[in-house]
């Protein structure tokens, strides 16, 4: 049996897990961060989480045969880089030699939201698919595309960013400053802008948080309402299942995969409302014979995804024969 560390950086906090390479977490642990714009404090608050989780397993540190870590953002993983963080105010950095010379090892890095596909395929979903692609809708959307048992990585590293797909050049605006991308359409952030355009407009609402401009409306807030039958809440449901399904019947049309993935803060509160609807919506707008045994389910590794899936990339670069 082999060990090896994954860690996954948040924007505010760090989880770090010793993982076998039959993919069990032998033990985990977390650390809260406050190291927006300061990569010294996130490297800390790594090394903390780190060893907690390695006392935790009671592995002594010789017996971690390597580290991986997860990101958020665009990686260049033979240099073990990052070229920007946008949730911790970063760019150009230089992961791998940092955190591997506060743990005294070498580290893999790799982008969380890829992290968190391998880890569906390693041990969740997609169990054993070669071909699967990952949608993850929380505040923005996160995507990952896997062909061929490989994460697809084109030639700039840079790929998957399926939430920038453009549905609607006049569209709302998205988080990265343009319009009518599938984010604007389909994550909690939309939900949110929707509700309160039309709360705004005099619909009514029991959506907790929704009389109070400044506060966020958590994905756990659209469940409640929903369970009440809230009619508005109820039809921003719908939209973002239409909006995903739209979105499944293009990665169909180009590739064909044998499972869609979906997970992220929004499935994870209101999946089980959403997965019918998307199903109907992705076969009434595939071609023909495309949508044929081709399985829509909602992710089962949970916040586990990204450090399974992190180790799961860790063994395959130690020679590991993980699929
Ligand atoms: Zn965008």
């Amino acid at each position: 049996m082999a060990n090896v560390l994954a860690i996954d950086l948040g924007g505010t906090k760090v989880m770090a897990a010793v993982v076998t390479n039959e993919g069990a977490v032998v033990a985990s642990a977390r650390q809260q961060h406050g190291a927006y714009g300061n990569w010294p404090d996130a490297v800390g608050a790594v090394k903390k989480a780190a060893d907690k989780a390695v006392a935790k397993a009671n592995v002594p540190w010789e017996e971690i045969q390597s580290v991986g870590i997860g990101v958020p953002g665009p990686v260049d993983h033979l240099n073990g880089l990052a070229f920007q963080l946008p949730n911790l105010g970063l760019v150009d950095v230089q992961i791998a030699s940092d955190v591997g010379e506060v743990l005294g090892a070498t580290v893999i890095v790799e982008n969380d939201v890829d992290a968190g596909l391998v880890g569906e395929v390693w041990r969740g979903a997609a169990r054993g698919r070669r071909h699967a692609v990952g949608l993850f809708p929380g505040t923005g959307l996160g995507g990952a595309i896997y062909v061929n048992g490989e994460l697809v990585r084109g030639k700039t590293g840079i790929t998957g960013e399926i939430g920038h797909m453009v549905m609607n050049p006049k569209g709302p605006r998205c988080g990265c400053g343009r319009r009518g991308c599938l984010e604007a359409y389909a994550s909690r952030t939309a939900m949110e802008n929707w509700v309160r355009k039309r709360y705004l407009k005099g619909y009514g609402t029991s959506l907790e948080g929704i009389d109070d401009p400044d506060s966020r409306i958590r994905s756990r807030a659209f469940l409640r309402a929903a369970q009440e039958g809230d009619t508005l809440t109820l039809r921003a449901i719908d939209r973002v299942s239409r909006y995903l399904g739209y979105a499944a019947a293009n990665l169909i049309h180009l590739l064909s995969p044998e499972i869609i993935i979906f997970g992220g803060g929004v499935i994870e509160a209101v999946g089980p409302l959403m997965m019918d609807r998307l199903r109907e919506v992705t076969a009434e707008r595939c071609l023909p014979g495309c949508f044929d045994g081709i399985e829509l389910a909602e992710a089962q590794c949970g916040d586990q995804a990204t450090v399974l899936g992190v180790a799961a990339v860790t063994f395959r670069a130690m020679g590991y024969d993980i699929s």
